[in-house]
């Protein structure tokens, strides 16, 4: 096991220094379980893609990215159990090279399952779920260092509220996930869609394909970029309408960013390829997104985007400046206590912001009044500042995953202060 108290650890934007102590990274299971038994303040940490200070803690930040990586496809089950600390990237191989798929992917391959699924990361489609969905089950080592498996089969209810569980009932060491039959993919970019092309469309848009991701740099009324991925053996949305509601085919691979270079992402222009090289906009072996950046999204009731886009653009003018660009995506509602798109078919309004937190706070802040009327549950892995009352009063099943907390930790060895301000999980720590 590696310690290194000294050090600091930012996480991969660097705008969060830890505050933590000690920084540890086990090996194994059990020297895993010794930390957590021994630790009296504790989180677990991935790859830290998160923006916020979620996963931070005065005490022990626990690395679960040198467990053993164990990536175990079950044909027959049709599930892989994976090492909680694992890139998608190490994931997607094993499991294609099985003849399976996931059924969906984030932006980019880089982020880890744990760390994905315990914040309801998602990709796109109106048909797919949040990453955590596919979550079949979970192996827990929860704070007297046991290590406990919750799985869908066999604990039906509690399971609902144990997937998305910020890091607050205790370290993930794997999880084990739902496949899909392989599938193949051709992924286009189209350019220029008007705003109002989704007034009367969004809906119709957005279901035209697998996966339709939709970008904007707010500096004109107009969607810049659609990332349209087709399943090969779907009808084709694009030989179908030409040009497609309106904006015509790049001529050109594209980054998501005007100007920054398209090596970097996945392979576009239709060509067919596996799931795994399309579903990301971004590849494993480069650097993702813009790279110097802060990001922040919301999610919302599918029906509302093309207000809640109006009602951006309204305000375009002060978000330009400070944005590298804006991504609406949808994912499909769930029953997952803490999932943003809990019981809601929900569209996720995304922003990439410069790394300039002062000019950006005041944006964030802007872009939140504006989302009010549409109760947008902010992403929690990225920056926000929606009043914490707020955020709780966006989430029924809270008071049920705070008595699941208690249960799980009733001393609050996993709480901290993002838990504590935004979930209210001190009253699991004192009732
Ligand atoms: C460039 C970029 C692109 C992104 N694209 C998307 C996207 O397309 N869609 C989307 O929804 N999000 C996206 N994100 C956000 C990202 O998916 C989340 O931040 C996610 O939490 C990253 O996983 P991680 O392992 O890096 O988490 P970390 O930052 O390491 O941790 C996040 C939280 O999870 C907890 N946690 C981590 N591992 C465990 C574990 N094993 N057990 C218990 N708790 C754990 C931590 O305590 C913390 O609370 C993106 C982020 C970046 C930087």
């Amino acid at each position: 096991m590696s310690a290194t108290p000294p050090r600091t650890v930012t996480n991969w934007s660097g705008n969060v220094a830890f505050g933590a102590r000690e920084f540890v990274a086990p090996t194994s299971v059990p020297e895993l379980q010794a930390v957590v038994a021994r630790g009296r303040q504790v989180r677990a940490l991935g790859t830290a893609h998160s923006f916020n200070d979620l996963a931070d803690t005065p005490g022990t930040l626990l690395s679960v990215t040198s467990l053993p990586p164990v990536v175990e496809v079950d044909s027959r089950a049709a599930t892989v159990k994976v090492a909680a600390g694992l890139p998608y990237s190490d994931v997607v191989g094993p499991v294609e090279r099985a003849g399976f798929a996931l059924p969906n992917l984030a932006s980019l391959p880089h982020v880890s399952v744990g760390g994905s699924v315990v914040t309801g990361t998602h990709g796109s489609g109106v048909r797919n779920g949040c990453l955590s969905t596919s979550v079949a089950a979970l192996d827990l080592v929860t704070a007297d260092g046991d290590l406990v498996t919750l799985a869908r089969d066999t604990h039906p209810r509690e399971f609902e509220g144990a997937v998305v569980n910020l890091g607050a009932l205790g370290v993930v060491t794997s999880v084990t996930l739902d496949l899909v039959p392989t599938f193949a993919m051709r992924q286009r970019v189209y350019e220029g869609l008007p705003l109002e092309v989704l007034d009367a469309h969004f809906a119709e848009l957005v279901a035209d394909a697998y996966s339709v991701c939709l970008f904007t740099d707010w500096r004109g009324p107009r969607l810049t970029q659609v990332w349209i991925n087709q399943r090969i053996g779907d009808p084709d949305p694009t030989v179908v309408h030409e040009p497609w509601f309106t904006a015509v085919p790049a001529d050109g691979p594209r980054h998501p960013v005007d100007g920054l270079d398209a090596d970097c992402c996945t392979q576009q222009l239709g060509v067919i390829g596996p799931w795994h090289e399309r579903l990301s906009h971004f590849r494993p072996d480069a650097v993702p997104s813009a790279g110097d950046e802060l990001q922040s999204e919301y999610l919302l009731a599918a029906q509302d985007a093309p207000a809640a886009l109006r009602a951006l653009d309204l305000v375009r003018e002060r978000l330009a400046p400070v944005l590298h660009i804006c991504e609406v995506r949808t994912v499909a509602a769930d029953r997952l206590w803490l999932s943003p798109a809990q019981g809601r078919d929900s569209v996720s309004i995304h922003f990439t912001w410069t790394s300039d937190l002062d000019a950006v706070l005041p944006v964030v802040r802007l872009v939140e009044d504006v989302l009010t009327p549409f109760a947008a549950r902010p992403h929690w892995a990225k920056v926000y500042t929606t009043a914490p009352d707020v955020v709780r009063s966006h989430y029924p099943k809270l008071p049920d995953f705070v008595d699941l907390v208690h249960g799980y930790d009733p001393h609050g060895k996993f709480t901290n202060e993002h838990l504590r301000r935004c979930i209210d999980a001190d009253r699991s720590t004192h009732c």
